[in-house]
């Protein structure tokens, strides 16, 4: 007679991972639970079992397995009599292995819709597969007590259900059903007016006339309407007081998303798993030219709730408008009373399971095919990222403009969900929650190291340095640059470039397109963009004309020339060569630059807007020609180029800037690796989310032999500083 005792590592907790090896293992004796940072198994059997074959046979469909450990031993008796679920054990470790929030499942969607099945048009109908985890757990132990869907006790048949082997909820936290789970209610002035299917039905009803709502899903609220309804989206756009930033859209299914895109393989593949982020894709149906304003692209989701497919089920709808319910740049909403006081909106529809924390729509983009992530929250944080060597309890703060801070637990790091802009206090207020609670949900007692962007006035940096004792301060461009490193699991020697909006620098001056080597524990910068001069400080950040007059100014020394290129702002340019200036070796604000020259942009609504506008632009234009630079001593000079564009003021330089750009960063790339001798380059920074920079120079390094590395598991953007951070402190790298 033989014992087996078996520890299973990974994501296995809120997969349903227990029922399902009870399944396997029911005919033995023994048990299985949730432990600390593992599923145990323990086995009775006459014979040796390859219990390792039986776990992977049988593991659950979201179920990660990383290792497991097992040891077989001689028993004279069986200790047990049946196999059996055993309550989850408290240990000193909290289980981390909690998972993202899951989009509905294939085989929920068709029971919602199996008018013979009890949970038929159940708006909150969840499975082990699929539903809310992360944003309605109090902790990293995934047990109903544990989640907000404890205010509801199950009914006899969901009791039933939930301790049946057979049944696939067998053990579903989330478990519920019309009659004992969460309900949705219809409010209007502050009013329950319906609920149940009634309130759904009205919702669905006021969308198809017009009406504005909002609508509580897994991590928040949306701004809901008709997409295709330019009345109606306009009253979004009055609502959030944004003019001229696309929303993104939910489509009825993947055929009417096949519609209305052009979908790649990846992009299909993407929307119809369990993740469901936005997918940023070509536009192909006219009528999303409400949401989309001059925007090429639609941010495209597939119904991850159960209450998206309900609203087309009662409606003739093909596509909903769903923003998050928020005034731009603002934290997301995720409080009923908030909601339920939102000015502006026609109706409410809301339920009564509470949300812990809000966590916004992630944004996907794809790059020859690649993934490039542009927001990381909802169906990928916190999902743990394994490395090796890495010790417990380092807190990384990442940056301010996009906030993701990472921690690490015992040989792994978890990036957190996204925050928009902490200079904005609300959103501040949401990002110090976010550190506490990650701390606490993740058992973290004491930050033994907390690292932080060098940036002086990082709103991040000094919650950093005023709260932790051991503050580590790492470079902006270093981390973007050792994000690639971590991802992509490379310690080997490495060229970084780093393409980015800006970030404080080792010399004080303001970076943003950096050239790095990492050669054994060093991280060296070794060439950049020029510097350039920029007046008039955040400022000329949303007003790009600032930054174009700025640079043309710095070049030509020739005011006057730099009045007749913007006869608009004559005034504010006067004013220039008295005032403070910035240097500044940014590539994103030579977008910025060049967009104001070509009059595409001269003020922008929202970031980066300037920038995207000239990409779109030049994606229009089919050339490959290029414009005048120059390279001294691996700093790249676009003087020129910026002198002749100011010349041409055509839309045709939206394109040759583009080649340009990009011909001056490979032959940079070139000659530092011809110095060096290194074939590996790792790409990071806002700028590659920019298709045509990232595409065109990921293709010419392929081409001449280069190793590319790039982030894709983790943000390309300022999301991903963290976790970069994470990576310097723990290999020790010298910066
Ligand atoms: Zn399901
Ligand atoms: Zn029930």
């Amino acid at each position: 007679m033989f014992a087996i005792k078996a520890k299973v590592y990974g994501i296995i907790q809120g997969v349903g991972f227990r029922p399902a090896l009870y399944n396997a293992l029911k005919k033995y004796t023994g048990w299985v639970r949730n432990s600390s940072c593992c599923v145990e198994i323990y086995i009775e059997s006459n014979r040796i079992l390859n219990i390792e074959k039986i776990i992977i046979k049988n593991k659950p469909q979201n179920a990660f397995i990383k290792s497991i450990d097992s040891v077989i031993f001689k028993i004279k008796k069986h200790a047990y009599n049946s196999f059996i679920i055993k309550y989850s054990k408290g240990d000193a470790q909290k289980n981390i292995n909690i998972t993202p929030d899951w989009g509905i499942c294939k085989k929920c969607e068709q029971e919602l819709f199996d008018s013979s099945n009890r949970r038929f048009l159940h708006p909150l109908i969840t499975c082990t597969d699929c539903g809310p985890r992360f944003s309605i757990a109090k902790d990293g132990l995934f047990d109903r007590n544990n989640t907000t869907m404890n205010a509801f006790k199950m009914c006899k048949m969901c009791a039933t259900e939930y301790s049946d082997s057979s049944n696939r909820r067998f053990h579903a936290q989330t478990i519920s059903c019309k009659e004992c789970g969460p309900k949705y209610f219809y409010v209007k002035n502050k009013q329950v007016e319906l609920k149940d299917i009634k309130a759904v039905k009205k919702a669905a009803f006021d969308l198809e006339n017009s009406k504005v709502g909002l609508l509580k899903g897994i991590g928040g609220y949306h701004l809901i309407c008709n997409a295709f309804d330019e009345y109606a989206v306009e009253k979004i756009k009055y609502i959030k007081k944004r003019e001229e930033k696309p929303f993104a859209v939910i489509a009825k299914n993947i055929e009417t998303a096949k519609k209305l895109a052009y979908l790649s393989k990846k992009e299909i593949e993407i929307l119809n798993s369990q993740i469901k982020p936005i997918v940023l894709a070509k536009y192909k149906d006219e009528r999303l030219k409400f949401v989309n304003l001059k925007s090429p692209f639609v941010g495209l989701m597939l119904a991850y709730a159960p209450i998206h497919l309900l609203l087309f089920y009662f409606s003739n709808l093909e596509c909903i408008v769903a923003t998050s319910a928020n005034l731009s740049e603002f934290s997301l909403i995720y409080k009923d009373r908030d909601a339920v006081n939102f000015d502006g909106v026609d109706f409410v529809l809301l339920h009564n399971r509470k949300i812990i924390r809000p966590i916004e729509d992630s944004i996907v983009h794809f790059s020859l095919n690649k993934q490039i992530i542009f927001r990381y929250a909802r169906g990928y944080a916190p999902s743990p990222f394994y490395l090796k060597g890495v010790k417990p309890n380092i807190l990384a703060l990442g940056a301010d403009m996009k906030n993701n801070i990472a921690i690490s637990l015992k040989d792994t790091v978890i990036l957190s969900q996204y925050t928009p802009d902490l200079s904005n206090y609300e959103n501040y207020e949401q990002f110090n929650k976010k550190v506490n609670d990650f701390l606490s949900f993740f058992d973290i007692k004491k930050v033994d190291m907390a690292i932080c962007d060098r940036h002086p006035n990082y709103l991040s940096s000094n919650y950093a340095r005023q709260t932790f004792a051991n503050v580590f301060e790492v470079q902006h461009h270093k981390a973007h640059f050792a994000s690639v490193l971590l991802e992509n699991n490379y310690t080997g020697d490495c060229i970084g470039i780093v393409l980015d909006g800006t970030g404080f620098g080792d010399d004080g001056n303001i970076w943003g397109g950096e050239f790095f080597v990492k050669m054994d524990k060093t991280i060296k910068r070794i060439g950049h963009i020029k510097n350039m001069k920029l007046y008039f400080g955040e400022k000329a950040i949303k007003e790009p004309y600032r930054i174009a007059a700025s640079y043309i100014y710095d070049i030509t020394d020739d005011i006057e020339y730099v009045k007749s290129l913007f006869s608009d702002y004559t005034d504010v340019i006067e004013l220039m060569p008295k005032t403070p200036y910035l240097i500044t070796s940014s590539a994103g604000r030579l977008f910025d630059a060049v967009s104001a020259l070509l009059n595409i942009k001269h003020k922008n609504t929202f970031e980066a807007q300037s920038a995207m506008l000239l990409e779109y632009e030049a994606k229009k234009h089919k050339t490959s020609k290029i414009l005048d630079y120059k390279i001294d001593n691996f700093v790249v000079d676009f003087s020129m180029t910026l002198k002749t564009i100011a010349k041409r003021r055509d839309l045709v330089s939206a394109r040759l800037f583009h080649n340009t750009f990009v011909e001056a960063i490979y032959e940079n790339t070139m000659s530092i690796s011809k110095l060096t001798g290194i074939k590996v380059v790792a790409l990071s920074g806002g700028v590659f989310q920019n298709d045509i920079v990232f595409s065109l120079l990921y293709k010419k390094l392929t081409k001449a032999g280069f190793n590319v590395l790039f982030n894709s598991r983790f943000p390309i953007n300022d999301g991903g500083v963290a976790v970069g951070q994470i990576y310097i402190a723990k290999e020790g790298l010298c910066v």
